[in-house]
C-alpha cells in the first residue's frame, strides 16, 4: 500500500475510530481515574488539540489555514467555554433541573449501572435532540437568532470554532434532560468527550471523506460548512451539530458543502462585537432615544 492511499485510509477512518476510542478510554480507565473532572477536562483539550493538529497534515481550504491571530481569539473562546458557560450551566441550568427532579422524584438508579458505551450514546441522542430544536429554533425566531448569529460571522473554520460564539448561545444549546437521569459520572464524561470530538470535526478544516455510513449518522464538516452559507436562507439546514440523522428526520437535511462562510459578505466580528450582538436591538433602539431626545 502507498503511503497516500495508507493516509487517504487512516483519516477516512480518523472519525468513528476516535469515537470508538474515546468510549473505550472511559470504560478502561480506573474508576477514580474516570470519575475524575480533572480527567474530564484534560480530555476534552487532547481531542481539541489532536483534532486541530489533523489540520496541519490533511488540510480542507488553504483560505481557512490557521493565523496566530485566529487561534488567539479561539483560545480566548475555548477559554469563554470553560468558565463563563460552564458557571452559567451549573448554576442556572443544573440547579434548576436538581430541583425539577427532586420535586418529581424521577430516579433512574438502573442507568448509573449500564455499560458506559451505553450511557454516552443515551447522554449524545439526549443532548443532541435538544440541541437540534433549540438550533433550529434560532434559525426560526429573531430574539433567539441575535444569541446566535455571531457563530455565523465566522468567516473561517477549525477544530476550535465550535466554541465561538455568545455565551447566551452556547448557554442555550447546551440546555438537555441529561440532568433528569442517573448517569454515572464515566458515562456523562463519555457522552460529553464523543460530542466535543463530534462537535471539532464539524468544523475542522480536515479532509476525512468518511465512509457513507458515517455522514448519513454524524454530523461532518461538508454537512456543517452548508449550514455556515454565506446567506442567510442558505444557513436554514442541517441544524444537527452531532447527529445529522435528524436533519434527515425531520426533514431539514441538504447534502453538499461550501468552502464559502460567513455573513454580510464575509462581515468579521470582534470579541466585543460577539457578546454585546444579543442586545443589538436595545442598544438601537436607546441611541434612537437619545437622538429624538436632542432633537
Ligand atoms: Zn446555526
Ligand atoms: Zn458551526
Amino acid at each position: 500500500m502507498t503511503s497516500n492511499r495508507l493516509k487517504d485510509m487512516l483519516f477516512r477512518y480518523m472519525q468513528p475510530g476516535l469515537i470508538v476510542a474515546i468510549v473505550a478510554w472511559w470504560t478502561l480507565l480506573p474508576p477514580s481515574l474516570a470519575s475524575s473532572a480533572t480527567t474530564f477536562f484534560w480530555t476534552g483539550i487532547a481531542i481539541k488539540g489532536f483534532v486541530l493538529l489533523l489540520e496541519a497534515f490533511n488540510e480542507r481550504h488553504a483560505s481557512w489555514r490557521l493565523t496566530p491571530r485566529e487561534l488567539l481569539s479561539d483560545v480566548i473562546y475555548v477559554a469563554l467555554g470553560y468558565t463563563v458557560v460552564q458557571w452559567l450551566d451549573h448554576n442556572i441550568a443544573e440547579r434548576g433541573y436538581q430541583a425539577f427532579k427532586a420535586m418529581v422524584g424521577i430516579k433512574t438508579p438502573w442507568l448509573t449501572a449500564a455499560p458506559v458505551a451505553l450511557q454516552a450514546a443515551l447522554v449524545v441522542v439526549l443532548l443532541e435532540f435538544g440541541q437540534y430544536w433549540m438550533h433550529r429554533g434560532m434559525h426560526n425566531w429573531r430574539p433567539l437568532w441575535l444569541t446566535h448569529a455571531p457563530h455565523h460571522y465566522l468567516t473561517q473554520l477549525n477544530a476550535l470554532k465550535g466554541h465561538v460564539g455568545n455565551p447566551i448561545e452556547l448557554f442555550l444549546v447546551g440546555l438537555s434532560v441529561v440532568s433528569l437521569f442517573d448517569f454515572s459520572l464515566p458515562g456523562l464524561f463519555a457522552g460529553f468527550s464523543v460530542l466535543t470530538a463530534i462537535f471539532c470535526f464539524a468544523h475542522a478544516n480536515v479532509r476525512f471523506n468518511p465512509p457513507a455510513w458515517y455522514a448519513h449518522v454524524f454530523t461532518t464538516i461538508e454537512s456543517h460548512s452548508l449550514h455556515h452559507s454565506m446567506e442567510y436562507e442558505d444557513t436554514r439546514c442541517n441544524y444537527a451539530n452531532a447527529l445529522i440523522l435528524l436533519d434527515r428526520m425531520f426533514g431539514t437535511f441538504r447534502a453538499g458543502e461550501t468552502a464559502e462562510v460567513g455573513q454580510e459578505a464575509g462581515r468579521k466580528l470582534g470579541i466585543k462585537d460577539v457578546m454585546v450582538y444579543p442586545f443589538t436591538p436595545l442598544i438601537d433602539g436607546a441611541r434612537g432615544m437619545l437622538k429624538g431626545s436632542r432633537a
